[in-house]
């Protein structure tokens, strides 16, 4: 690591120490000023009747962006406001604060955070602040991995990426737990929260607006190659069928506009031409340097997966990560 991104990332670690009290930050209190600008204005999205999201245009964070690269969503109950990831800051959770307040004037009485990656929960800042006995929901691994070193990770991540812009932002990890399977009602709306098995990470939670007919899919489907380090490829085929099989007129994703369920069927063949041609090639005794071509030179990566942010830089990356777990599933 170069000196300077040695600093920032030091400089990224203070930034998770500044705190409120009422958010019992994990870290000791040092530096009470500094808080990054605040988030610009990003129009929210209306999906159906109750779901709406916050479109990131970006699909990787910068500094001009704030590090604003996910979608936070949100359902409208009768209750009052669901809200469904919460971005990459505590100034982006503001944001999405005030976008809500275009919508309804309900109180939030409710977030969801899908998985453990930082554009997912380090909103959760502004919600706390807002009200510290709000439940924030996720998995109980996201809870483990955000407290076991996860949290500072991405708040050092997210500093460097955005040259900053997170300064302020206090680690918050969920409070309460899911593990799917869970029927939640607030006021006139069903909520079912489904655990598919490790796709994006082993702990994603998918979110079913029953009456809507829409689900939140986190990040178990995109259409960009970013990070699938934490991921598994057979589990995302399935977690694909079964996000298909909920019979959802809309699918609201963490990155890049919703859609119908062509989303799952891209997702769910972009995973099996990765991981059938790894399979086959690893049996011929390629290795993945070798495959990267061969897979490239396949139709659907050349005619679909080639567009996606990303592809170029990371497809790479992704098939050293099939075959890695070609290998562990042999044994
Ligand atoms: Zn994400």
């Amino acid at each position: 690591m170069k000196r300077r991104e040695l600093l920032k990332s030091a400089f990224g670690l203070t930034a998770g120490l500044v705190g409120m009290s009422a958010l019992k930050p994990l870290y000791a209190n040092t530096d009470l000023e500094f808080k990054a600008d605040p988030m610009y204005d990003v129009p929210v999205t209306k999906v159906s009747d109750r779901c709406y999201y916050i479109l990131a245009k970006d699909p990787e964070p910068t500094p001009e962006n704030h590090a604003f690269f996910n979608n936070p969503g949100f359902i409208v109950t009768s209750e009052g406001v669901v809200v469904i990831d919460t971005g990459s800051s505590v100034q982006i959770g503001e944001m999405v604060l005030r976008q809500i307040k275009t919508v309804t004037d309900k109180p939030v009485i409710a977030v969801i955070n899908t998985h453990y990656h930082g554009d997912h929960w380090l909103g959760n800042h502004a919600f706390i602040a807002q009200n510290p006995k709000l439940d924030i929901y996720s998995h109980q691994a996201t809870i483990d991995n955000i407290k076991n070193g996860g949290g500072e990770f991405w708040v050092g991540f997210m500093q460097r990426m955005s040259n900053n812009g997170i300064s302020g932002t206090v680690v918050t990890p969920p409070n309460k737990t899911l593990e799917g399977g869970e029927i939640l009602t607030f006021g006139d709306t069903t909520v079912k929260v489904h655990q598919f098995g490790k796709a994006h990470t082993e702990c994603d939670l998918i979110v079913e607006v029953v009456e809507d007919k829409v689900a939140f899919l986190g990040d178990t489907a995109m259409r960009r190659v970013a990070n699938m380090a934490d991921g598994s490829f057979p589990g995302t085929i399935e977690t694909m069928k079964k996000a298909k099989e909920l019979g959802c007129d809309q699918y609201i994703l963490g990155h890049g506009p919703h859609d119908g369920k062509a989303i799952c069927d891209d997702m769910q063949t972009f995973c099996e031409v990765i991981y059938n041609n790894a399979v086959k090639y690893y049996d011929e005794g390629l290795s993945d340097f070798e495959m990267k071509p061969k897979i490239m030179d396949e139709p659907f990566m050349k005619e679909v997966a080639s567009t996606w942010p990303g592809y170029e830089h990371t497809i790479g990356k992704f098939i050293a990560v099939a075959v890695a777990e070609v290998e562990k599933n042999m044994f």
